[in-house]
């Protein structure tokens, strides 16, 4: 996959999940009526709209960062070593950071708490 590519990718994926987290800000704004009786699910939508942007905004971050390292033209290139990332895990995993070997051990600074959590983010 070119560079070009993987350019139009992120910025489809971005322009989507900004268009995702706009639905989830408008449906957000209409609050749940608490303790009328008949808000239990109301609520709960709201409590899982909630969760989703979240998710949803970390996603965009990790695209926009992707792009700018597009941009950049550092993109493709383990952040932890330096080497140039296989274009094969590239095209699996567009917005990784790393190659396969420090992503297996993981560099200093990356908890396995935030590890976790990008994991679930590549997984959709
Ligand atoms: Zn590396």
């Amino acid at each position: 996959m070119s560079i070009k590519k993987i350019k139009r990718q992120l910025e489809t994926e971005l322009r989507e999940a900004e268009k995702r987290l706009q639905q989830l800000a408008e449906q957000l704004d209409e609050r749940p009526e608490f303790g009328l009786g008949t808000g239990s699910t109301g609520s709960y939508t709201w409590e899982m709209a909630l969760a989703r942007r979240d998710s949803v905004a970390e996603e965009i971050e990790t695209l926009q960062a992707a792009l700018k390292r597009v941009n950049a033209g550092s993109y493709g290139q383990c952040e932890n070593c330096g080497k140039q990332i296989d274009p094969e895990r590239l095209e699996i995993l567009p917005t990784t950071t790393l190659c396969p070997d420090c992503a297996r051990t993981g560099p200093a600074s990356v908890t396995s708490r935030s590890k976790a959590n990008s994991q679930v983010m590549v997984g959709h």
